[in-house]
């Protein structure tokens, strides 16, 4: 048969409308199918362009296609960006809820018009009667179901509207659909072909493999400091950090602020504008690091993340893949860091507790999955893409923590037998973990509800513990001898390959899991600072003189340049890079730059000639619990809020305000308060307060400048001139 589109003209419309002279991946095959009318299943990893499949061919055939996806905003980028590329901006509309009476008519006008080439629908709109008398009167060319895993409890963003789709087309006339997602299991791609009614579909599957993501699980033991090391090692680069609680993305922001990162927050539970300000800030690069829980990301498109962090494991591998997958979109760099301990799973699945019998299933299964990804030192990569029933068949992928790390490797051919033949014996209907207690003779209700702690198999492999023979399961599943189950999720059963391996076992070798809550030392998380009193007095006076030599030299008040408790932490960590300085309790950034550099070169040739061994890890600041409000303060002076706005936001007095804003000046932010000043202060009294602790200050203390000043000066506005010059003159 000829195709409906010559190689050229397809060329030619893509160039035409898109402005690109080639397609990616399956694009074009994929076209030709649902050109051809035929139903279309597209599995393409995030960024494949999976939008184009459908959106060209809209374009090109009689009609108007329906677009279901899940995402207002979503809905609205892709409209916006349709328009761009034609004369006619009605080409492409929404109708979601968003929309008053006369929009809505509007859109009607240019459907009916056959201006409409595309018309995209939440689902929950798409089920509205009005909506499905509407669209009966009009010739539909395809359905394009996007994020098509929202159709399945097993995916990671279930939504139950999606449900209804099938039934809804049905009511509004048949047309080929084309159904497309970034997350299939096998199991998740069964599910969709069936609830959408497209077995029979022609399935078009990209690789998900992202050769460029570098795979790493740490123990989490000290997560803070790590978090805080590894952010600092990758200074000027972009990353996301995934918390799975609001509180933790607060907390951890806050700690992040306050040792001298830039980073935001964002979650559901802040205003819609503030998060919408926050993922700008980041998308622009004012800030390196947005704090977030999965709220953050759908969407959003900066290429060059270069790392993802995941404080806490997360529930599923297709989240896990998901959010990894936000990392070097460009092909570029891009580190998914992820701390495991086990008593995170825990917590997760006591989360789960309330929730339905059935959604609890489904969510264990798929958090031991997590599990066994996380523990398994078998290639990352390889482990990944076999759940995305993908076989990846390099040996090492090069790019993981486990292939560049490589565990010793041991002997499992007799193992593997003993567990294929054990599994063929007590049949296919359980799951790994029974086949597990089996083999190592752990007697449970079930398996002496079914008998098997009389089976010969029993305790047939008791010299070996639980994690072993998890890794030699594994082994058999990724060298496709045993089948698990997509219909009864998680069961398993020996296959064909397996058979003929018990008749003739090849040599097979694994290796052992990690076991990182061995690993887990007693670790003083976050060091406490400001303990008081410098440890090493001697070079505590060095420091005071030095600070006096350096502060005459640049014509300042010594407190202005550090203050004390600076100088004592320094005799106690030591610090002999600017790095290191930045994180002695009051120097940010801008002080260590400024007048750092002295300091320590005194303190490293101190060190040499002493021959003092140094604390060896790096120092982090707590934050104290009361600051919540710290980061929206530094937030809303940024854009320059007026204060009496801050403290009513903040619950706060204008005097426990500017004790807040002194904490966090003396910690060694720099803040710009000077648009507050200038419209609320007289010009000339702000100078003479300026000039005071210019001039003629002894020490920061107020109570001497109020001495100084007189009465002509209140104390908020000393207060407020003073935190000006300690940040300008010394931050
Ligand atoms: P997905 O929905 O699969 O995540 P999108 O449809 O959003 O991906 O496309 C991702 C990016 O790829 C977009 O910036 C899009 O403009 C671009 N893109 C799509 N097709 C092509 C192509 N044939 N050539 C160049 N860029 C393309
Ligand atoms: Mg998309
Ligand atoms: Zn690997």
């Amino acid at each position: 048969m000829k195709p409906p589109y010559e190689d050229t003209l397809l060329h030619e419309k893509l160039k035409e409308y898109f402005g690109f002279s080639s397609f990616k991946g399956n694009q074009e095959a994929v076209i030709r199918n649902v050109l051809a009318g035929r139903d279309t299943f597209v599995l393409m990893p995030t960024g494949g362009g999976k939008s184009l499949c459908y959106q060209l061919p809209a374009l090109l055939m009689e009609g108007v296609a329906i677009v279901i996806s899940p995402l207002i905003a979503l809905m609205k980028n892709q409209v916006d960006a349709m328009r761009t590329f034609s004369t006619e901006s009605g080409i492409a509309h929404f109708l979601n809820s968003s929309l008053n009476k006369s929009a809505v008519a509007q859109v009607r006008n240019d459907v009916l018009a056959g201006k409409t080439k595309l018309l995209y629908f939440a689902p929950e709109s798409l089920t509205k009667e009005d909506n499905v008398a509407f669209l009966r009167k009009i010739k539909v060319s395809f359905y394009a179901i996007d994020e098509a895993h929202c159709i399945s409890e097993w995916g990671h963003d279930f939504r139950p509207e999606y449900r209804r789709i099938r039934p809804i087309i049905n009511e509004i006339g048949h047309a080929p659909l084309i159904a497309l997602t970034a997350t299939a299991t096998p199991k998740v791609q069964l599910d969709i072909q069936k609830n959408l009614g497209m077995s029979e579909a022609s399935v078009f599957r990209s690789s998900f493999n992202r050769p460029n993501l570098y795979y790493e699980i740490r123990p989490k033991n000290d997560v803070d400091r790590d978090i805080i090391r590894f952010i600092k090692q990758n200074e000027g680069k972009s990353g996301i950090v995934y918390c799975l609680s609001r509180k933790k993305v607060e907390e951890l922001t806050e700690l992040l602020i306050a040792n001298g990162i830039r980073a935001l927050a964002y979650h559901a539970g802040m205003d819609a504008q503030t998060r919408a300000r926050n993922q700008d800030d980041f998308l622009m690069e004012r800030v390196e690091v947005i704090v977030a829980t999965i709220a953050f990301g759908m969407g959003i498109d900066k290429p060059d993340v270069r790392y993802v962090i995941h404080y806490d494991i997360p529930k599923s591998l297709e989240g896990y893949y998901q959010e990894t997958g936000r990392a070097g979109r460009d092909g570029g760099e891009g580190h998914c860091l992820t701390f495991y301990s086990y008593k995170d799973i825990q917590k997760l699945e006591k989360f789960m507790q309330g929730k339905p019998i059935a959604e609890q299933e489904i969510g264990k299964l798929l958090l031991l999955e997590t599990v066994s990804y996380a523990e398994s030192s078998m290639c990352r990569r390889k482990t990944l893409l076999h759940y995305f029933g993908e076989d990846y068949t390099e040996d090492n992928c090069g790019n993981c923590d486990n292939c560049r790390n490589p565990k010793p490797r041991i002997d499992a051919r007799a193992s593997l037998k003993t567990a294929l033949e054990a599994l063929r014996d007590i049949g296919d209907k359980f799951k790994s973990d029974y086949l597990i207690n089996v083999l190592t003779g752990k007697t449970t209700a079930l398996i002496k509800s079914y008998g098997h702690h009389k089976s010969k198999w029993f305790g047939a492999g008791a010299e070996h513990d639980q994690r072993y023979w998890g890794a030699v399961l594994r082994q058999a599943l990724i060298l496709g001898l045993v089948d698990k189950n997509i219909e009864n999720y998680g069961l398993i059963s020996v296959n064909a390959k397996g058979e003929q391996f018990i008749l003739m076992p090849t040599p097979v070798t694994i290796t052992l899991d990690h076991d990182y809550d061995e690993q887990e030392r007693e670790s003083d998380s976050v060091v406490p600072v400001g303990k008081g009193g410098a440890a090493d007095e001697e070079l505590f006076s060095m420091l005071k003189d030095l600070r006096k030599k350096v502060a005459k030299k640049h014509g300042l008040p010594p407190f202005v340049v550090f203050q004390d408790p600076s100088l004592e932490d320094m005799s106690v960590q030591y610090p002999v890079t600017l790095e290191e300085l930045q994180n002695i309790t009051g120097v940010g950034v801008g002080k260590a730059r400024r007048f750092g550099e002295e300091f320590v070169r005194l303190i490293k040739a101190y060190v040499e000639e002493k021959e003092i061994i140094r604390p060896q890890d790096m120092i982090v600041k707590s934050v104290g619990s009361k600051s919540g409000s710290k980061i929206f303060i530094i937030q809303s002076i940024d854009r320059k809020m007026d204060f009496e706005d801050i403290a009513r936001a903040k619950d706060l007095d204008f005097d426990e305000l500017l004790t807040e804003i002194e904490a966090i000046v003396n910690s060694g932010t720099r803040l710009d308060i000077s648009y507050y000043i200038r419209e609320f202060m007289d010009e000339d009294k702000a100078d003479d307060i300026y000039l005071y602790f210019r001039e003629d200050a002894q020490s920061d203390s107020l109570d001497e400048a109020i001495e100084e000043l007189g009465a002509d000066y209140t104390e908020e506005e000393i207060r407020l001139v003073r935190i000006k010059f300690i940040c300008e003159q010394g931050n």
